[in-house]
């Protein structure tokens, strides 16, 4: 669908004499940058000769958007650019907040803290991005705001700079979009032609949980509700949530109900989960913080979920008496559940073949094409699917040999 441009195409205004002595340094001597380099150049120069207003505003918005991760045992990053992947291709994303200003009052958050605020004009924003970008420093955008006010301004605000992004830098590349809790379904609709993909934070796993983390977002209808607008949008990239993971007292178990649930009502792409790290100055700054291997529990049940089509009952089965994922991997205490007996190679299902710890999707899908020219009669045969032997010997039975212990 073509969305007519609000805004004159003109040819970029990035010219060589706009840039920083920094960058054209960079420019001019066209040595192959990995992405390591590049940000340490970026840390080590300035696109400006001297502190400016648009550079201090750079960096306070990109510090404030900093705990926002994307992705299992992300730290936080102190970089403007973003380490993102996508089906195990990583790319670098220009990751910022238009505003810090916020007028929520999530107590997690560091925005609420009593400080100085930033703001970008949707201008400043735009060219700023297009510095990074014309330079290859980054591939993308990942934008997010606090709500001064009303979030319907800051959407405002935010869809005219992707709109200069796109129609007047022609910028064809990746955005993601956070939409902000209460925007409208008219700039929902007109950021889906905008970005190729949105998201928007359920920040907690229910109602109750959330309210007692926050009084200003309603959790039905600012979040819910757009989520499901979210589902009918055609997105290339689709719609993603976010959680943050022991701010309040939720259990494991009622986040990973809330996101089977969002999985089969909302057709989310996928859930992040954000390890609750204590900010200085905000209402939890004395809130011990959530250790990552939570976080990585989560994210490792999610894939179960998410890709090989696990069942929510088998995963509560191997949940503790409070209802949390035990430290131990999820997958092999499933495993432990339901697999009787070990399992003949030759004749498992595909389902079957993916609780095998060690088997993964590719795995299964090699092994079933192998057998169907010759059974598979040797571990070393098994090996070279991609199989991990020590995991996964305890399942399997091969050539009538199986290990007699289902070890975990
Ligand atoms: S809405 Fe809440 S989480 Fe988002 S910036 Fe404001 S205070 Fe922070």
């Amino acid at each position: 669908m073509i969305h007519r441009p609000l805004y004159p195409i003109q040819k970029n205004n990035l010219s060589a004499s706009y840039l920083p002595k920094a960058l054209l340094t960079i420019r001019q001597k066209k040595t192959p940058m990995t992405s390591q380099n590049k940000i340490i150049s970026l840390s080590k120069n300035s696109f400006f000769d001297r502190e400016s207003d648009t550079e201090s505003k750079i960096s306070d918005l990109t510090r404030a958007n900093q705990y926002d991760t994307c992705g299992p045992s992300q730290k936080p990053n102190l970089s403007k650019i973003y380490h993102a992947k996508n089906n195990a291709k990583g790319y670098l994303l220009f990751k910022t907040l238009y505003t810090n200003a916020c007028s929520f009052d999530c107590k997690y958050c560091i925005n609420t803290r009593k400080e100085k605020k930033s703001s970008y004009t949707p201008e400043e924003l735009a060219n700023t991005f297009m510095q990074y970008r014309k330079n290859n420093l980054v591939d993308g955008l990942f934008l997010s705001s606090g709500i001064p006010k009303d979030p319907e301004a800051i959407m405002d605000k935010m869809l005219d700079t992707l709109e200069l992004i796109r129609y007047r830098h022609r910028f064809q590349g990746y955005i993601h979009l956070k939409v902000l809790p209460g925007a409208s379904y008219g700039s929902i609709k007109r950021a889906s032609h905008l970005a190729q993909r949105l998201s928007i934070n359920i920040e907690a796993p229910n109602k109750d949980r959330l309210s007692d983390l926050s009084t200003t977002k309603d959790y039905r209808i600012d979040i819910l509700r757009r989520q499901r607008w979210l589902k009918n949008m055609d997105l290339s990239h689709g719609h993603t949530t976010q959680l943050v993971v022991g701010a309040g007292s939720e259990t494991d178990l009622e986040i990973l109900n809330m996101i089977d649930f969002e999985y089969n009502n909302f057709n989310i792409q996928r859930a992040f989960f954000s390890a609750f790290a204590p900010c200085r100055g905000t209402a939890l700054e004395k809130k011990e913080k959530t250790e990552k291997l939570r976080e990585v529990r989560l994210y490792n049940t999610d894939f179960l979920l998410r890709k090989y089509n696990f069942k929510i009952k088998e995963i509560k089965e191997i949940l503790d008496d409070d209802n949390n994922l035990p430290k131990k991997d999820p997958k092999t205490l499933i495993a432990k559940n339901y697999f009787e007996k070990p399992v003949d190679i030759n004749s498992a299902t595909y389902i079957e073949l993916l609780h095998v710890p060690g088997i993964g999707d590719i795995s299964a899908k090699r092994i079933i094409e192998k057998r169907k020219i010759t059974p598979i009669k040797k571990r070393h045969d098994l090996k070279k699917t991609g199989v991990i032997m020590h995991r996964a010997d305890p399942y399997l039975k091969i050539n009538g040999w199986h290990q007699r212990t289902l070890g975990i």
